[in-house]
């Protein structure tokens, strides 16, 4: 029988995010005294599952918070301009607080022209330039709400970052990239990698904090982790059959419970059980990342409307 070692601590995203939507719920309830509650309107466009089921979690969470939350729909043959239209008329609403936009957006939608029709006292989820460049200068308004939680979950482990190396694996615009800086922010030494980055395995062997935020269910093996490393998995990869799942996940009793149980099942990017003996802490999929997320965007919905409701301009926001 082989030795069994110590295993990682599992960072609990239901739990945090519990207690954070709580919290933030107060906060809601403290603006909307002041006239309304914060309210945030998000925008879909297409028919995607995966995004129908993300926008019915958020909206759940932020009734639960106190906010006020409602779905424009545009179907995936909207033209470009009617994405913009619809956008500039929340930007318009002085009822909107603040404004999501659902991503992926369908093929032939320019993600970049759609950042940059937010209202950036509106864009919750800090994808126009104005917030990236405040968050990448150390000052930031909203920030990426999946890398504001990743940062949530470390701190709440009290995980050291000033100092530690850092891997990030995935340079999107919404994770990959908002995280680099945050962590960078924090003095830790950041090396962010994509499809094109060579030998990745011993990028992230020497670092003390991995987050995987690619798409591909169970890339992650054990021979990307360094012992005693905090690993964050944000890959979310939803699955019908263990077929589906790459082979070397085809045996996991976690996959083929959540399949019996539910009909699918979620698969992060990091093979959780391979990987579980040799890190510090490890974030399951579901349960880690994902809720963090949802609790960081009514967080920054209740931040937009109480700076909209105060009418105040922090110092560093004056038109200088
Ligand atoms: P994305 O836009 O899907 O882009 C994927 C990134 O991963 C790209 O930068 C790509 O590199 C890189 N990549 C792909 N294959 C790779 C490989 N074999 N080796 C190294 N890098 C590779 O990224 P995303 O929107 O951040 O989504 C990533 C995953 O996170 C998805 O599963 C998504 O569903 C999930 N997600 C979860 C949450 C949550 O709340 N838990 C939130 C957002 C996203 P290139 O740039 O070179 O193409």
């Amino acid at each position: 029988m082989p030795e069994a070692g110590p295993t990682a601590r599992v960072l609990d995203g239901v739990s945090l995010a519990r207690a954070l939507r709580e919290e933030i719920g107060r906060d809601a309830a403290r603006v909307a005294a002041r006239g309304s509650p914060p309210s945030l309107r998000i925008l879909l466009v297409g028919e995607d599952p995966a995004s129908i089921a993300y926008i019915a979690s958020k909206t759940r969470a932020a009734r639960e918070a106190g906010c006020l939350a409602d779905t424009v729909r545009l179907p995936a043959t909207a033209p470009p301009e009617r994405v913009i239209e619809e956008i500039e008329r929340a930007n318009r609403d002085e009822s909107v607080d603040g404004i999501l936009v659902q991503l992926p957006l369908p093929p032939g939608h320019e993600t970049t022209r759609v950042f940059d029709a937010l209202d950036p006292v509106k864009d919750v989820d800090g994808v126009h330039p104005e917030n990236v460049g405040r968050l990448v200068q150390g000052r930031p308004r909203f920030v990426p709400c999946t890398a504001a939680g990743i940062l949530a979950l470390l701190d709440a482990a009290a995980i050291p970052i000033s100092g530690a190396n850092a891997a990030v694996l995935g340079r999107s615009e919404i994770v990959g990239k908002p995280v680099s800086a945050l962590l960078t922010s924090r003095d830790a030494t950041v090396t962010l990698c994509h499809s094109r980055s060579k030998d990745l395995a011993a990028i992230c062997r020497r670092a003390d904090i991995l987050v995987v935020a690619i798409g591909r269910p169970g890339f992650v093996t054990r021979e990307f982790v360094k012992e005693g490393a905090a690993v964050v998995d944000v890959g979310i990869t939803r699955i019908d059959s263990l077929e589906d799942a790459p082979p070397h996940l085809r045996g996991s009793a976690r996959l083929a419970e959540a399949l019996a149980a539910k009909g699918r099942a979620l698969v992060g990017d990091v093979d959780f059980d391979a990987v579980l003996p040799v890190a510090g802490w490890i974030t399951p999929v579901p349960g880690g990342v994902g809720p963090l997320t949802i609790a960081m965007l009514l967080r920054n919905t209740v931040e937009a409307a109480r700076r909209r409701r105060s009418a105040i301009l922090e110092d560093d926001e004056r038109p200088h």
